[in-house]
């Protein structure tokens, strides 16, 4: 049996094969094979990563992700639930939500459930709360005043993938850049000054002009972003972008070099809000020992930061940057 993405995309090396049996969705395998699919987290050392669902339906131009997962399958509450308990039994102090499009959590399960209510039971029974990649439009009102009483960490990823309304357009997404804007300007509102701001971003998506590519820069510039992943366009077969990309396809030269400049100007927008916190007391998991007496940890809003003194992994340090 092949499942999962693999068997989306039918190798067709693998279907000479006599007797490969093609099934996509895992929890059909689990079926066949008389057991029940067992939801589990990520164990890492001190941050335990919970994926509360999978799939994606929202099918953006460029993205092979809705074709090789599959539809939107969120993890039941009740499961969620078990999965919190235990890694609170474990001790962890902080989990981090994720899955392909968290903000999508619940609407396959038709029984209400939604990120919010994730959040809310994941701030009670771990604590500190991190939410993966969020989309703009779908940062509900009750999200921002589950922010405003503290019960999500203050570092948001919020994928903008492009600052030109055009190339939004042909990239499926959908919002406009002002629209990002103003969910970045509501969290803004109702979190700590120093809350963390992160994206990716997309550069020589086809047809990518000057202007637009200007546009993007300036509009990365005008947000304070604190870390931004930036990759050059890269087409996946069987997307909408892959034929758009053989008509309209930028200069992979071009392309580079403007992946570059962005690199560069997250680079500096990084070095900027390090600069801004710093004396600023915040909130520090240990991650890490380095070497003796010196321990890796990670702050609320995402800093990467050394700390000297002798602590265990999963510990949470107040330390002033
Ligand atoms: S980029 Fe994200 S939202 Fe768009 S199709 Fe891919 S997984 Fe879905």
């Amino acid at each position: 049996m092949v499942t999962g993405c693999y068997a989306r995309k039918k190798d067709s090396s693998l279907e000479k094969i006599k007797g490969v049996e093609f099934i996509p969705e895992i929890e059909k395998v689990a079926q066949i094979l008389e057991s029940e699919l067992v939801y589990d987290a990520f164990f890492g050392r001190s941050r335990p990563f919970l994926k509360i669902q999978s799939g994606c339906d929202q099918f953006c131009s460029y993205c092979i992700i809705p074709f090789v997962r599959g539809p939107l399958k969120s993890v039941p509450l009740d499961a969620v639930i078990k999965l919190l308990e235990k890694i609170r039994n474990e001790n962890f102090k902080e989990v981090v939500l994720t899955g392909i499009h968290i903000g999508k959590y619940g609407l396959d399960l038709n029984d209400g459930s939604k990120l919010s209510d994730v959040i809310e039971q994941a701030h009670k029974i771990v604590g500190r709360v991190r939410l993966g990649s969020l989309e703009s439009h779908e940062i509900t009102d009750e999200i921002l005043m589950q922010a405003s009483q503290n019960k999500i960490l203050p570092h948001w990823h919020i994928p903008l993938q492009h600052g030109s309304d055009t190339v939004l357009k042909r990239m499926k997404r959908p919002y406009t850049a002002a629209q990002y804007r103003k969910s970045i300007e509501k969290i803004i509102e109702v979190t700590p000054p120093h809350t963390g701001f992160g994206t990716d971003i997309i550069a020589g998506f086809p047809g990518e002009t000057e202007t637009e590519f200007l546009e993007s820069y300036n509009f990365v510039k005008s947000l304070p972003f604190s870390y931004g992943h930036v990759f050059p366009f890269s087409p996946r077969e069987g997307t909408l972008a892959w034929t758009m990309e053989k008509t309209n396809g930028i200069n992979p030269q071009i392309k580079k070099e403007r992946a570059a400049i962005l690199r560069d100007l997250f680079a500096e927008k990084h070095n900027e809000f390090r600069s801004s916190v710093k004396g600023v007391k915040l909130t520090a998991i240990i991650e890490n020992e380095l070497k003796s007496n010196l321990y890796s940890a990670t702050t609320e809003n995402y800093l990467s930061i050394e700390i000297k003194g002798s602590y265990s992994p999963k510990e949470l340090v107040r330390a002033a940057i």
